[in-house]
């Protein structure tokens, strides 16, 4: 049980132990952006005795704080006495009000601190819940009435947390990408951000080779120094056999209100169609003539066939709005999407609509239906199409669509947000972080 004493005091303490360690190592603690080049000095300074200071500041009234983290198998009673509450009401209100039994489903190694008095009763306890990137919740249980007629209130509420920008670097071992993404302590929703980013182009299975090199700028959001979730991904460098490839976030272009990834000179890294718009399924029929299997007639087939089971999702796999959802004859349950420069796509024989309007925006990648077999079909597939100026094409061999490049004023914003990020990618060429990799 870590145990201390009262807040102010402990914070004031805090502080001067803080500023003593920064001047100390010539650099601000927990910065995300410390410069290894810059001059440090370790010089010894000699702490005054806080501890005896502190003695003599406790007096009668004073309260303790105790921190401890949950622990498998935990319940409230012990969680308690680990925090040095004894007190059966306080244990009685947790497990009664709906708020305070929030207790009840921390998980193992989150954070729990606790005040009580000189009695071992509960004064306050506070305990981060969960929380975006954005802000952290967290559960607060105080003593309202006094000590004869003890009352407690909890609530949970809501923080701002402070954003930092973390950063990773260095070269891919003989261990291979993902154990280097280990060494290198990126996290694993980053590193599923990466493979995502680079998805069209880096195929990082096979790609990957020994000594090819990353850079990753990263959002996180801390609380009290911790981490409570890290965000997106801002910017990027992979050096994959010599050839560089760089992605970087923007959401400050015009006719995008959810945000994409550039190059570090304005083109769109999405792919303007996606390849496929369901996962997990098997082409069972491709473009153009065949032997219709239920007119038995060579007619020409003006889509590609999707095997798939009967309410497997279907995604857009273009940006668009819907132009038509319903029924029409021989395609069953149909959504066409309308897509800028005169393209369409058709997703047909459907069992069911994922609640879409005509005239809705889409983005590429929503979920729009499910697979079924209505209307003209054997079996329950995915009938595909894309169509220029209503003509059909073959979705599979044609690279259609060229990647959007800014243009404009949204390219002069977009310039402006890649130079000062990529002065931010520019301090981690001067560092290995990590060196033992190399
Ligand atoms: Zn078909």
């Amino acid at each position: 049980m870590r145990g201390y004493r009262p807040s102010w005091l402990t914070a004031g303490v805090a502080a001067v132990l803080t500023l003593c360690m920064a001047a100390a190592m010539g650099v601000a603690p927990h910065s995300a952006y410390y410069d290894p080049a810059a001059p440090r000095r370790q010089d010894a300074i000699r702490l005054p005795d806080l501890r005896e200071q502190l003695e003599k500041l406790a007096d009668a009234g004073a309260t303790y704080f105790h921190e401890e983290t949950v622990q498998r198998g935990d319940t409230v009673a012990t969680l308690l006495r680990r925090l040095g509450v004894e007190d059966p009401d306080a244990q009685q209100f947790i497990s009664r009000d709906p708020a305070a039994r929030t207790l009840f489903d921390l998980q193992p190694e989150q954070l729990v601190q606790a005040e009580v008095d000189q009695d071992k009763l509960l004064v306050s306890l506070r305990a981060p819940i969960d929380g975006n990137i954005n802000a952290s919740r967290e559960l607060l249980i105080g003593r309202a009435g006094g000590l004869q007629k003890p009352a407690f209130q909890a609530k949970l509420q809501s923080v701002r947390n402070e954003l930092r920008y973390e950063m990773r670097s260095g070269a891919i071992t003989a261990g291979g990408f993902f154990r280097t993404m280990d060494i290198a302590n990126v996290p694993e929703d980053i590193v599923r951000q990466l493979i995502s980013i680079f998805s069209g182009v880096v195929d990082f299975q096979h790609d990957i080779v020994q000594g090819d090199r990353f850079r990753i700028v990263y959002e996180a959001g801390f609380r009290d120094g911790a981490l409570v979730r890290n965000g997106r991904v801002v910017a990027v460098e992979l050096v994959n056999r010599a050839q560089l490839y760089q992605a970087l976030w923007y959401d400050g272009a015009e006719g995008s209100n959810t945000g994409d990834y550039y190059t570090f000179d304005g083109r769109a890294m999405a792919r303007p169609l996606l390849r496929s718009p369901v996962e997990f399924s098997r082409l069972s029929s491709g473009f153009g003539w065949r032997n219709h299997p239920l007119h038995h007639q060579w007619i020409q087939h003006k889509g590609v066939d999707f095997a798939a089971p009967t309410g497997t999702r279907v995604f857009a796999t273009a940006q668009g709005t819907v132009d038509f959802v319903g029924q029409q004859t021989g395609y069953g349950n149909i959504v066409i999407l309308k897509h800028p420069d005169g393209y369409s796509t058709y997703y047909a024989h459907l069992s069911g609509f994922a609640g879409i309007q005509p005239g809705q925006r889409i983005r590429q990648g929503q979920l729009i239906a499910y697979v079924g077999q209505t209307g003209w079909a054997t079996g329950p597939h995915l009938h595909y199409e894309l169509r220029f100026n209503d003509v059909p094409q073959n979705p599979l061999s044609v690279m259609l669509m060229e990647p959007v490049m800014l243009t404009g004023r949204a390219r002069q914003g977009f310039l402006t947000h890649a130079s000062d990020m990529l002065s931010r990618i520019d301090v981690l060429r001067g560092i290995e972080v990590a060196s033992s990799l190399s």
